[in-house]
């Protein structure tokens, strides 16, 4: 197996530390809004990683982390807490807005036929972690406070910015307007910070612990340091994350794993490109900021999404639109149309051929060509369904349901339209009343917290 590695820009073959185990160490999703299809690709394609090795053999231990507090809305260790403002916004506590967007997440991951990770693990429940990881990185002289928290030295480490080949003089030069300027150095970055009310006399916060340094919560780095080592050891095979992470959060992370233990915590760091719309990244302003209960309540099965993204390379990333998503669900249902009575031997030659470009750093756009290439041989429609089905087992789109529950006819997702602005004028009769005619259609809807799931009645 060859995996791009951004900490040496090369594509390496893959030396686990335990041979045939590999863990794996993602970072997950902060629980404070739906996530929406850009959010949910990166953990598409650690899915199609994770599988690529357990296919070929290796045992695989995936720990994926969920943000639920200390993530800052500015990366500067600035701003509000981003669980803080949105518990605001909803008018729920932080708990509630981590337990109900962590909710959808799982969810979402179902949806898309993502393996739950063997261990999903949350940031509040690991603060003692964190504490003490603060408190080793503080032993070894690598931290110091200020009026608002403790904060890595990065000049104390003469390799910061490596990782990422950042030029230091430059962000500090940049940096003459930063609001922080009892930091010693620009880049250096908050490890635990001081409540508010600790501070500053304002409120206290929802989330907030006692600690040696007094009452305030972890910096939104140090969680996954700390739960990575917790959970894998202090160091350990690959941590995957968005190009986006490159620069602060997995630079800091690596400065905390010296600071603490001296060493690079992790081997292997492996980073997706992103999702566009229309050629910008997807965002508020530009748009495609689409969740997966939005794709499902529009009709589309979420796995045609979860093919889409194959079809592109994860370094790549992939321009996003609704009419290429509806030619990946013509691309899925012609699959599932081979299904045969029978199951043939699996063809041994393009089994090999698979593998081969998947562990070529995962090419999935050379594997899905493949795909089609055997569709189109000699082999007898038995071999090629079971050799299909087999390698379904990697790219988990379900291909043995051939039922799709998403063939819905222009009617209903006009009706199921029509039903959602009932509800949204609280007009509950003629809401019923449209219920009614999408089930007489063979159609069922489901309301959730904030949209509705189309199923084919069975
Ligand atoms: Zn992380």
């Amino acid at each position: 197996m060859y995996l791009y590695n951004t900490a040496t820009r090369k594509k390496e073959e893959l030396k686990p530390i335990k041979e045939g185990k590999v863990g794996i160490y993602s970072c997950g999703p902060t629980v404070y809004s739906s996530p929406h299809i850009g959010n949910m690709y990166a953990y598409i394609c650690w899915d199609i990683l994770v599988r690529t090795l357990k296919y070929i053999g290796y045992e695989v231990n995936w720990v994926m982390n969920v943000t639920d507090v200390g993530h800052l809305v500015n990366d500067s260790d600035t701003g509000e807490d981003k669980m803080e403002k949105g518990a605001k916004k909803e008018g729920l506590s932080v708990w509630e807005i981590a337990e109900k967007y962590q909710t959808e997440f799982e969810e979402n991951l179902k949806d898309l036929n993502i393996n739950h990770p063997d261990i999903l693990c949350k940031a509040t429940d690991n603060i003692k972690e964190q504490i003490d990881l603060v408190k080793k990185i503080e032993e070894n002289g690598f931290s110091y406070q200020i009026s608002d928290g403790i904060y890595f030295d990065t000049q104390k480490y003469i390799d910061y910015g490596k990782f990422a080949n950042l030029d230091l003089e430059k962000i500090k030069n940049g940096a003459r307007v930063e609001i922080n300027n009892e930091k010693k150095n620009p880049s250096d970055f908050a490890l635990w910070k001081f409540s508010p009310s600790k501070t500053s006399g304002l409120p206290k916060r929802q989330m907030e612990w006692e600690s040696p340094w007094g009452i305030g919560f972890p910096g939104w780095h140090i969680e996954c340091t700390a739960m990575s080592i917790k959970y894998l050891g202090e160091v350990f095979d690959i941590h995957t994350g968005g190009e986006d992470h490159i620069n602060i959060h997995h630079t800091n992370e690596i400065a905390q794993g010296y600071g603490a233990f001296g060493k690079t915590t992790a081997n292997y760091w492996i980073h997706n490109a992103f999702i566009t719309f229309k050629g910008s990244k997807i965002s508020k302003s530009s748009g495609g900021l689409y969740t997966i209960r939005d794709l499902i309540q529009m009709g589309h099965d979420p796995l045609s999404y979860r093919y889409l993204v194959f079809g592109s390379h994860y370094k790549r990333g992939i321009e996003f639109s609704i009419d290429s998503l509806k030619s990946a669900q013509v691309a899925l249902n012609k699959l599932r149309s081979y299904k045969t009575e029978s199951l043939g031997k699996v063809d041994e030659e393009f089994q090999k051929e698979f593998i081969d470009r998947l562990s070529d750093n995962l090419a999935t756009p050379e594997a899905i060509a493949l795909i089609w290439k055997m569709m189109k041989s000699n082999l007898t429609p038995e071999i090629k369904w079971a050799t299909l089905l087999d390698f379904d087992k990697v790219l988990g789109l379900n291909l043995a349901n051939n039922n799709s529950d998403f063939d819905i006819p222009q009617k209903v997702l006009e009706l199921v339209e029509k039903r959602k602005k009932a509800r949204i004028d609280k007009n509950w009769a003629e809401s019923d009343k449209l219920r009614k005619e999408i089930e007489d259609s063979g159609f069922l809807v489901e309301d959730l917290q904030n949209s509705c799931k189309i199923r084919k009645l069975k």
